[in-house]
């Protein structure tokens, strides 16, 4: 793959916005940069050998997931009969049932998006230009910037890593009562989550968008200049002041946003975890008798049947991390209150962990919706044995999907905006080894 010399001379620190000079080219592609103002990793141009790792990745993941869908995922044999679901079929099971919705959740954020995320990343490839000096004709430098947006913005949803955890977590409830089996379509569809989180680590903003397309760097701020130049919003560019739209992705480089959203989307979500929790999360039936269990009932149940490692991973992840969320989203809401101004460096710093922290940790807690629609898939042996999922599931789903798209709308680095001036801003990168590096990818 040829090198591209496509990149910035300054660029926007993601996570601050503070202005940098662009580490040089040519520099070691595992090297470190941070920014001096927050610390955190800047990120560089995917260099000739990490875009043929993300084509490999992308390749694997996409060919995995569709050989995967015609093979048999999981069985469960009970009293000499078994019963045997595909990859596939556990779609159309759940979409034909009693709660399609969980059947869309399931092929969403299972299978569409990470097969979608995977032949964007190839298109991607396939559109750069191979050299700078090559004008691309308009209609392919659309397409990649259309391309570009969109690998970023589905790169979160993408879940197929949490649903493999959440299978396992699922067998522990019913390996006592039958034989498990694993499927091929089981193998192929972990070697895809596999494949999907390196995947997911090369898909960022200052990796891919410098490649797009250059910008030229903004006349510096003086006597007579519009005001200072700041940076795009979505692809970190350096633009003049007054720009109403961003030469390289075509987006509105509008002043930060309020968190007012993020805080509706916030509270919405507090409201909807009362029912959550209140409701089934799912039903069981034994032997004729059926049993409904809420979140909390469902940790009970395992507890009590012995399964205590499980039980503590279902109740960190259900009731744990969704309040720790919804506390540390409110606080993020209040600092970044436009009117607030924050005391010193140390404060944005610590909204700045929280936020990274948060958007990390949030898709995690939908490992119980996952638990409920393999358990619902697997067990269903009419009234001998059976699984259905209950109200309680769709809604703890919303609940992680506004908290998800609550932090999204966040913008921390407002926070850095209004601190008092202090490093050079037009200061150089700083350089930390591979081995003590610290802060979180870009
Ligand atoms: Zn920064
Ligand atoms: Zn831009």
């Amino acid at each position: 793959m040829a090198a591209l010399p496509l990149a910035d001379t300054a660029l926007a620190c993601p996570h601050c916005h503070h202005r940098v000079a662009a580490p040089p080219q040519g520099s070691q592609a595992r090297t470190r940069w941070l920014c001096p103002r927050c610390g955190g990793a800047l990120g560089q141009a995917l260099d000739a050998s990490q875009r043929l790792a993300l084509g490999v990745w992308a390749g694997c993941t996409l060919v995995l997931l569709a050989l995967a869908q015609g093979l048999p995922f999981l069985s469960l044999t009970v009293l000499g009969e078994t019963n045997t679901v595909s990859v596939a079929g556990m779609a159309v099971h759940l979409l034909e049932g009693d709660y399609p919705v969980l059947g869309l959740i399931y092929v969403l954020f299972v299978e569409a998006l990470p097969l979608l995320l995977s032949a964007l990343a190839l298109a991607w490839l396939a559109l750069l230009p191979r050299t700078n000096t090559t004008s691309a004709p308009s209609w392919r430098q659309t397409a990649l910037v259309l391309v570009t947006h969109w690998l970023v913005r589905l790169r979160p949803w993408c879940m197929n890593d949490i649903f493999i955890v959440s299978v396992l977590v699922a067998l522990v409830k019913v390996v006592s009562y039958g034989q498990v089996g694993f499927g091929g379509g089981f193998v192929l569809v972990a070697l895809a989550a596999m494949a999907t989180l390196p995947l997911q680590l090369r898909i960022a903003p200052a990796r891919l968008w410098p490649l797009v397309a250059q910008v030229p760097e903004p006349p510096s701020s003086g006597p007579g200049s519009p005001g200072p130049a700041f940076a795009c919003r979505d692809c970190h560019a350096w633009l003049p002041a007054g720009s109403r739209r961003c030469p390289r992705c075509h987006s509105r480089p509008q002043r930060p946003r309020a968190p007012h959203a993020a805080l509706a989307l916030l509270l919405t979500s507090a409201l909807l975890y009362v029912p959550a929790n209140a409701l089934t999360m799912m039903s069981a039936t034994l032997a004729g008798n059926s049993k409904d269990t809420n979140i909390m009932e469902g940790v009970a149940v395992l507890w009590g049947t012995g399964s205590a490692p499980i039980a503590l991973i279902v109740f960190v992840a259900s009731i744990v991390i969704p309040i720790a969320k919804m506390l540390a989203l409110l606080w993020l809401c209040v600092q970044l209150w436009p009117e607030r101004v924050p005391r010193d460096a140390q404060r944005a710093h610590r909204v700045h962990q929280l936020h990274r922290w948060v958007e990390w940790i949030g898709r995690w807690s939908m490992m119980d919706v996952f638990v409920v629609i393999t358990l619902s898939a697997l067990v269903d042996r009419g009234a001998l044995m059976a699984v259905s999922p209950g109200w309680g599931s769709l809604w703890f789903a919303a609940v992680v999907w506004l908290t998800m798209w609550s932090a999204l709308l966040l913008q921390p680095h407002s926070l850095w905006q209004r601190l008092p001036k202090t490093p050079d801003p037009a200061a150089a990168p700083s350089v930390r080894p591979p081995s003590s590096a610290a802060s979180a990818p870009s």
